[in-house]
């Protein structure tokens, strides 16, 4: 059973190019929030601070990590791999902090599959529509945009999972969707009523996949 006085772990998730990023800094904001910061094989990009963004380490390391079940859960995403340590964020939950987890759909089937003894909310963030993702996913920095057709290819299959998490938030305007996520938070932490349309969330989704 959770504790009442122990923080509650958030999963943000959404297909590349929706704006979760974003959303996980501006909730880390919050008092009592803290973001898992995960470890990845992947290179930084110019705009990312090591330590802070991401941990970085070669794949060597990130072995070495999943030998020692270091990980509380890990994924291989776009062809690097990825993953969130146990220690810290069991630290911050057992210290009453609320801790956000920008992961992908792998990560968070792993998280719930573990049951653990904290509150857990997942979320999943989808973008307005099939144009508007192109048009993010094309002002990114300069090696991204030689990969933007592979990442529209791969939203057709990461928005399936959409279906496998509490709450899926449309991102057409930034403040209005981390109002939505806050508020939702909030009632999940008070257990408060919930504003929540489950079939305006289908049909977006059927619209987006068609
Ligand atoms: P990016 O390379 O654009 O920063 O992240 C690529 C994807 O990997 C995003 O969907 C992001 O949420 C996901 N990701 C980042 N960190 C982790 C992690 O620790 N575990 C998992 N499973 N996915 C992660």
């Amino acid at each position: 059973m959770p504790i009442d006085n122990d923080g509650v772990m958030i999963i943000l998730s959404s297909p590349s190019g929706a704006g979760k990023t974003t959303l996980v800094s501006l909730l880390s904001k919050l008092d009592n929030f803290e973001i898992s910061i995960s470890h990845t094989t992947r290179e930084p990009r110019p705009s990312e601070i090591p330590n802070k963004d991401y941990y970085f380490v070669n794949e060597n390391e990130f072995k070495r990590l999943i030998n020692n079940q270091e990980f509380l859960e890990y994924a291989k995403v776009f062809n690097n791999f990825y993953g969130s340590t146990r220690t810290p964020v069991i630290n911050n939950l057992n210290s009453g902090k609320n801790v956000l987890f920008d992961i992908d759909w792998q990560g968070a089937d792993q998280i719930k599959n573990k049951k653990l003894d904290y509150r857990l909310v997942t979320f999943f963030i989808l973008p307005p529509s099939k144009e508007v993702l192109f048009e993010r996913l094309s002002n990114r920095d300069m090696k991204d945009k030689l990969i933007v057709g592979e990442r529209m290819k791969q939203f057709e299959h990461d928005v399936l999972h959409w279906i496998n998490y509490d709450y899926v938030v449309i991102n057409s305007d930034l403040e209005k969707c981390y109002e939505k996520i806050y508020s939702l938070i909030k009632a999940e932490i008070n257990n408060g009523s919930k504003d929540y349309d489950k079939d305006y969330i289908r049909k977006h989704v059927e619209k987006l996949t068609s």
